[in-house]
């Protein structure tokens, strides 16, 4: 079983992931577009067991 590691943009909230993604794929909607700074973004759909959070700014 895979573990995928992520954070947020600033790099503050840290997240992994165990297990494959159900889904991914890009999207080119407004909201993506604006967020992501370019023409599309990635996403991906995972389940919700075999994922934790850590937020790196109150250590
Ligand atoms: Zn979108």
């Amino acid at each position: 079983m895979s573990v995928l590691p992520g954070s947020c943009l600033s790099g503050n909230v840290r997240i992994a992931v165990r297990g494959d993604p159900k889904r991914i794929g890009i999207c080119h909607c407004t909201d993506c577009r604006q967020e992501s700074g370019s023409a599309f973004t990635y996403f991906a759909i995972l389940l919700r067991v075999g994922w934790g959070a850590a937020c790196t700014t109150h250590r």
